[in-house]
């Protein structure tokens, strides 16, 4: 919702639209960037952050750094016999890097605090939305390799038998545990949306 100072501002012209291009015209908003001090469009609003354009806070990276470690441990065995084990560790360690990135959290650092507590709210509703979209992804690229097209799941069970000692694959499809439904996914990460929160997220989800 725009604040009572956007109300007050007169329409502008977006600088970022790219007007150099034959047909091609500003749009007008009453957006302006708050490190810029310009108006900027909601084709050009930075990823981030709603209050900035995506010239101003764009240069973010994200950077992995993977650790390997192989520890080496003497076991006894049963008979005596002494064995070397050698047990392999990794780790990945991801962090934010970029000039954008680092003017920002000095940024975040000068605000009031009444500014702090937006902020910090603003963020935790974005970080729940972005976890939800996550795991959405992860139950659409789920379904879409386990289920048949008449929509049940496929479940391949490995049951030993422990007298004669040999596997058996059982491959069962009338009697099998749906994968969570959309739905199902939100209201479980989600508790206190209320129902209509719930469906307009929906909705937005199915593109509807
Ligand atoms: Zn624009
Ligand atoms: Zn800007």
């Amino acid at each position: 919702m725009p604040t009572k100072e956007q109300e007050e501002q007169p329409l502008q012209d977006c600088v970022l639209c790219d007007t150099s291009l034959p047909g091609v015209l500003a749009l007008k908003t009453k957006d302006i960037c708050i490190r810029c001090k310009k108006p900027f469009c909601t084709l050009h609003t930075s990823t981030f952050s709603p209050r900035y354009c995506n010239y101003c806070l764009s240069d973010i990276t994200l950077l992995q750094d993977k650790f390997e470690k192989v520890t080496e441990h003497h076991v006894r065995l049963k008979d005596g016999r002494e064995e070397l084990l050698r047990v392999k560790h990794s780790c990945r360690h991801l962090r934010l890097d970029g000039p954008d990135y680092v003017w920002y959290v000095a940024k975040v650092q000068s605000v009031t605090d009444d500014e702090l507590t937006l902020l910090l709210e603003f963020h935790r509703s974005i970080v729940s939305q972005l976890e939800t979209d996550s795991d959405t992804r992860k139950i659409r690229a789920f379904q879409a390799v386990y289920q048949n097209p008449d929509g049940r799941t496929v479940v391949s069970t490995r049951t030993t038998q422990t007298k004669k000692t040999t596997e058996t694959k059982v491959t069962r499809t009338p009697k099998v545990k749906a994968a969570p439904t959309l739905e199902e996914t939100l209201r479980k990460n989600n508790p206190t949306l209320s129902e209509k929160q719930i469906q307009q997220m929906l909705k937005i989800m199915q593109g509807a």
